[in-house]
């Protein structure tokens, strides 16, 4: 097993009626910013009940936050929270809006281009550089909530660009998995597949000696692929949404990839695919996974054999034949979560894809990403190619 340190500050409150609690949390006379998205906290209940828990708090709102949070927008709130001395920033919403509230919350304590914190993906790791935030999450996928790292999109040179670091984790977070009965079915897929691809891209390496490790990575890819199908259809069984809602959280805050290699490949191709064409997150997630599967073979086969037999009782004679059925059966897991796996049944345009991305990854440095650092520029290429 790798040397580890394993940190995580993040009060996690979980439960029906949690938000009740909200009073308890907030720390007590400091102005509150309480940002939200497009406005489906109006629509579901959820507004009402962070009101309704924060009798007396002065509480100034910041909505519009979009899927694919923009630097641009988010700018706007640190203005809002220079001028009016805001203390504790409240996010209420999704990924995008938490992510949104982390760069937020480092940027107004930043001495400089708030760009340099993306370009040159800073670590911030410091109390001193960050504003306190809590968060209402409304939408399990991305682990945000209990992690310390966020994605936000630049428009005017359509990035998509991460960062974080050990300040930035939210002070709580309160996942009450009965909010998630207003999400459209789209989103709770979105949802399911990209948790199950955080797993993933630190589980799907090679063999190696972490057994616990595997074996927990293992538990959250049969939960969510034995109850995926069915939270989309009933979101309102509780049973089928608490699971959900943890999974999703236990897929990314921090625990998985102690001790173990990881990968992230998927992610960082996926993220192209969103600043290009608007192709929903967990959607290019699917599009790519299975693909630098199959062009990482050599690299991938013995895990992929691992995972087919433990997560979906895959037999076979060879080790290929499993690593080659288990591609398959996540492929049809997709498939079943509404996934379109081709990128040209995603967007019409989409020609020129693999030149652009490698191009964008040598102007950035990225000589080979990966566990092994030897998905190079040539690997990107053919992985995007054999997408389309
Ligand atoms: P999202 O972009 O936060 O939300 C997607 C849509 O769902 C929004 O239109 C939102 O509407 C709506 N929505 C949210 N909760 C709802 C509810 N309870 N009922 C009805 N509609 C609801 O989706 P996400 O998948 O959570 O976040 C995706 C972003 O996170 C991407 O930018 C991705 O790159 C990033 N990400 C971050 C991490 C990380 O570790 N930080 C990991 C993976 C991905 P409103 O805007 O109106 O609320
Ligand atoms: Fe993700």
């Amino acid at each position: 097993m790798l040397n580890f340190e394993l940190y995580n500050p993040t009060n996690y409150v979980f439960g029906k009626g949690q938000i009740a609690k909200l009073s308890e949390l907030v720390p007590k006379n400091t102005k509150i910013l309480l940002a939200y998205g497009g406005g489906s906290i109006f629509k579901n209940g959820v507004y009402e009940q962070v009101k309704a828990a924060l009798p007396n708090f002065d509480i100034v709102e910041f909505g519009g936050i979009e899927p694919n949070p923009r630097y641009e927008t988010l700018m706007k709130a640190v203005a809002i929270i220079r001028e009016q001395n805001i203390g504790f920033v409240l996010a209420v919403g999704g990924g995008s809006v938490i992510d949104g509230v982390k760069f937020i919350s480092a940027a107004v304590k930043f001495d400089g281009n708030p760009l340099d914190i993306l370009h040159k993906r800073l670590l911030i790791k410091e109390a001193s550089q960050v504003i306190p935030f809590g968060t209402v999450l409304t939408l399990p996928a991305t682990g945000s909530e209990m992690n310390s790292g966020a994605v936000i999109t630049i428009n005017e040179t359509q990035e998509k660009l991460s960062f974080g670091g050990s300040a930035l984790f939210p002070k709580f977070s309160i996942c009450d998995p009965t909010v998630i009965a207003s999400l459209p079915k789209k989103q709770i897929q979105n949802g399911v597949v990209d948790a199950f691809t955080h797993v993933m891209e630190q589980y799907l390496t090679y063999p190696h000696d972490a057994l616990l490790q595997d074996r927990i990575a293992e538990s959250i890819l049969q939960t969510l692929v034995e109850i995926g199908p069915d939270v989309v259809e009933n979101p309102t069984d509780y049973k089928l949404a608490s699971n959900y809602m943890w999974c999703a959280t236990m897929a990314l805050n921090g625990l998985l990839n102690k001790g173990v290699p990881t990968d992230w490949a998927t992610h960082m191709i996926g993220h192209e695919l969103t600043a290009l064409y608007e192709i929903d997150h967990a959607r290019t997630l699917a599009i790519i996974g299975p693909n630098l599967y199959r062009v990482m073979f050599d690299t991938k086969k013995d895990k992929l054999a691992q995972y087919g037999e433990r997560v979906f009782g895959i037999q076979g004679t060879s080790i290929e034949e499993k690593a080659e059925k288990a591609i398959e059966k996540t492929v049809d897991f997709f498939h079943k979560m509404g996934m379109l796996t081709k990128l040209s049944e995603n967007t019409a345009e989409y020609q020129p894809t693999a030149d652009f991305i490698v191009n964008r990854f040598e102007e950035r440095g990225w000589k080979a990403l990966g566990e092994k650092q030897n998905i190079t520029p040539e690997k990107v290429r053919a992985i995007v190619e054999m997408s389309y």
